[in-house]
């Protein structure tokens, strides 16, 4: 039997301007699943499920993803989508379709990547079933929900569990198949909207709605119980908290199943807060300079380019150039970072000179202005990381700043080793991000989260949001 295997993987922020391209994306295709597989740890389990058995073949298509960022250009998706079937047409036949998606990819002027790409195959394809691993943060849709036979989605925040999660969307596709499982998935919305960094998996509610969902698939009759929890920084008519399952009985207690953890859902609503100290953003700066443990982390929550922000918001730095505590502290800080390819251009022109940079500022208009700042580029590095970025570390007089040329998440401190940082030694980080990543979290003292302007904003309320009438902010 033959196992389409493909998938787009983005998380498209509405608010952010930026139109994310070609260029922005690592994309592969064919057998390059094989080696290129640990970039994509969501196909690479859907690969792994099925690689070495007998009965199933894989036809690997075409896989794209991204840093989350603003919507995506539309020619460049139907491009995409135009080689996804044109690899497809060299094959007589396909049982099943295992995708790889994010769920909350969106493009300009068409909206939900993910509907248009499963109503596509379903036109194409009536008959043949489809199954998508995708992430805890999808929108789930009318049309996704239509259009496949089983959803599943990352049960970890910061998530941890993607290659596990293909593995899981491979298993439905294999029960159904072998002629073992007639399935059936209900879902059951839930009209709210929770940023992220409330709904750690770490902390309660999510934790135990986890444990919930974990519980539930341990049933013989249920293969898959999710909660997406849709994406907040996206405008998006479809969006809100989903409750989805995929079980082997009947209808109606795939119903049940649903109902079930929509009703703990909506019991731990009041409970969702977050997960770290949230503070404006002078205070968190303040309360750090006392902090004696070190190295306290700040998150520059509003600007966090992992949640699809420019990464170019100036707020904070602006903070840091101005705030007259700093003047007189011996503490060494450092902001990580900002997204400012001109900047950057004009640091490696004048390596180890005294210079006035006018940084920020462009991507994102509406929450911020340029910052000027004076300093000296003391290092360069060249091309780091999967999207090859430039990095340069940039020493002002009360801080220093990595600016990058490409729009990259600050994840891990493989960014601070490659610029020879001696991170431990820091007093204080300020990273645009949410909550920590687990790299983080094992080397943070402390941890603030500054409730910062942007496009990625925590206060979800100070977002203008015109499609999303009837949901609740959390
Ligand atoms: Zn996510």
């Amino acid at each position: 039997m033959n196992i389409a295997v493909g998938g787009f993987f983005h998380e498209s922020n509405t608010f952010n301007p930026i139109v994310t391209t070609e260029q922005d994306f690592v994309i592969f295709e064919g057998d390059a699943i094989y080696s290129q597989g640990e970039s994509y740890l969501l196909a690479k389990g859907i690969v792994d499920y099925f690689r070495d058995s007998k009965e199933y073949r894989i036809v690997p298509l075409n896989f794209a993803r991204a840093v989350p960022n603003g919507e995506i250009e539309l020619d460049f998706y139907l491009r995409l989508k135009a080689r996804f079937f044109e690899l497809l047409a060299a094959e007589s036949s396909i049982d099943a379709f295992v995708l790889a998606l994010h769920g909350s990819m969106r493009v300009k002027t068409l909206g939900s990547a993910e509907s248009d790409l499963l109503k596509s195959i379903r036109e194409k394809y009536p008959a043949t079933p489809i199954f998508c691993g995708l992430d805890m943060h999808a929108t789930i849709t009318k049309t996704m929900l239509e259009t496949a036979q089983g959803l599943t989605g990352f049960k970890t925040a910061p998530h941890l569990d993607a290659w596990d999660t293909g593995m899981q969307a491979a298993y439905m596709a294999d029960k159904m198949l072998r002629g073992k499982a007639e399935l059936h998935m209900a879902a059951e919305h839930i009209p709210c909207l929770i940023a992220g960094e409330k709904a750690e998996t770490d902390h309660s509610p999510m934790r135990e709605l986890m444990m919930l969902t974990m519980a539930l698939e341990a049933e013989d009759d249920l293969c898959a119980a999710s909660i997406f929890l849709g994406f907040p920084w996206a405008d998006a008519a479809e969006n809100g908290v989903n409750c989805v399952v995929v079980c082997n009985s009947n209808p109606d207690k795939a119903q049940a199943y649903a109902r079930t953890l929509a009703d703990a859902f909506r019991a731990s609503l009041p409970e969702f807060s977050f997960s770290a100290p949230a503070l404006q953003p002078h205070e968190a700066i303040l309360l750090a300079l006392q902090d004696t443990c070190r190295p306290v982390f700040i998150s520059d929550s509003g600007d966090n380019p992992t949640a699809g922000s420019t990464g170019d918001n100036t707020s904070m730095i602006r903070l840091l150039n101005t705030l007259p505590e700093l003047s007189h502290s011996s503490k060494r800080i450092l902001m990580a970072g900002i997204f400012d390819p001109q900047a950057c251009e004009l640091c490696k022109s004048r390596m180890g000179e005294d210079i006035t940079l006018q940084l920020g500022g462009v991507f994102d208009r509406q929450y911020c202005k340029p910052e000027s700042l004076g300093g000296r580029p003391l290092r360069l590095v060249e091309g780091f990381g999967p999207f090859g970025s430039d990095l340069i570390l940039f020493s002002s007089k009360h801080f220093d700043l990595i600016i990058t040329s490409k729009h990259i998440g600050f994840t891990g401190v493989e960014i601070f080793k490659a610029l020879e940082l001696d991170y431990m030694n820091l007093d204080i980080i300020v990273v645009k991000l949410g909550y920590l990543t687990e790299d983080f979290k094992a080397i943070s003292a402390k941890h603030y989260l500054a409730l910062s302007p942007g496009c990625s904003d925590e206060v979800l309320d100070r977002l203008h949001y015109k499609h999303q009438e009837g949901l609740l902010r959390v």
